[in-house]
């Protein structure tokens, strides 16, 4: 039979846990990652033929050296690199959910998005157009709820078909501004002609961590080539010197809008609208 193993990632309280137990019962497994306290969970699932193991990962709003959970949930991508994670979405919460969307898609995982709590966003006057969505990100996009069960024979299907076409890693440009893109320009070279880190990261995203003041990622420069890890930090030290001389903010701030720009503007067309309910105003 085959083989398949996802990952299944997503904001704190986006319905995470509430999907792994529909999809996996009680054929889990619970552990600690080694040396921290971060529970590291795996299940199993049989669907048409398939064996899936599924891990749930720690739930984070970013991925970047922040917390254990981060880390935890950024390690497990770079060095198992499953065939397949599974974003779980709030759809009532969308804008702020995409944000970590989007660094997956900056990390260029094979991602499949789990589109929750479409029940409580239709309560609200919500409603998503999955399709417009998974077209202008680029990933399939499937409406569930976790809490009924619905969708998740769809999402699985989905899942497994990205994991079938074992596509490369694609990392999708998002742009920094004029500041930010130049430094990036600067970066990517000097970090590809090296396999910078350990050639596991897209060097375009080892350049946005280093934008990012990421302890770990400049930890591990330094530790595996510091004369260019030394040339890095020249180039991001004085993209930063000019940002804040000029902008009064630092490249992660810079970072952070244009990651929000990013899905603003994809939200805007068109992927959500508003209903207003007439019952309850009268
Ligand atoms: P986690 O933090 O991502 O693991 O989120 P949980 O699975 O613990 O879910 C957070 C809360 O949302 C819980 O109270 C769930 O019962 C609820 N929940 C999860 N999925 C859905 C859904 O599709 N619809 C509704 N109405 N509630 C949901
Ligand atoms: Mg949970």
């Amino acid at each position: 039979t085959r083989q398949v193993i996802m990952a299944l990632a997503g904001n704190p309280n986006a319905g995470k846990t509430t999907l792994f137990n529909q999809l996996t019962g009680a054929r889990q497994h619970v552990g600690n990652y080694p040396g921290i306290t971060v529970d590291h969970k795996e299940g199993l699932l049989e669907h048409q033929g398939t064996r899936i193991t599924i891990t749930d990962l720690p739930g984070t709003y970013s991925m970047t050296a922040y917390s254990a959970e981060e880390l935890v949930a950024r390690d497990y991508l770079i060095s198992n690199r499953p065939e397949v994670v599974i974003n779980i979405v709030d759809a009532s919460n969308l804008e702020r959910n995409l944000y970590l969307t989007c660094q997956f898609l900056e990390l260029g995982v094979p991602l499949v998005i789990a589109l929750n709590m479409v029940d409580v966003a239709r309560d609200r006057g919500i409603e998503i157009k999955a399709d417009k969505l998974a077209d202008l990100l680029g990933v399939p996009v499937v409406p569930i709820i976790a809490r009924s069960g619905f969708g998740k024979d769809k999402l699985i299907d989905e899942a497994l078909a990205v994991a079938a076409r074992k596509q490369s890693w694609q990392p999708r440009d998002i742009s920094y501004g004029d500041d930010l893109d130049a430094a990036i320009a600067a970066l990517v070279p000097k970090i590809e002609a090296t396999h910078f880190v350990d050639g596991l990261y897209p060097p375009r995203y080892i350049a946005l961590k280093y934008l990012e003041n990421d302890e770990q990622i400049l930890a591990k420069g330094k530790d595996t080539d510091p004369a260019t890890a030394a040339e890095l930090e020249a180039i991001v030290n004085s993209v930063c010197e000019h940002t804040t001389k000029t902008l009064d903010v630092y490249p992660e701030a810079i970072i952070a809008d244009h990651r929000y720009g990013f899905i603003k503007s994809i939200i805007r067309q068109g992927v959500v609208t508003h209903k207003f309910d007439t019952d309850r105003l009268y």
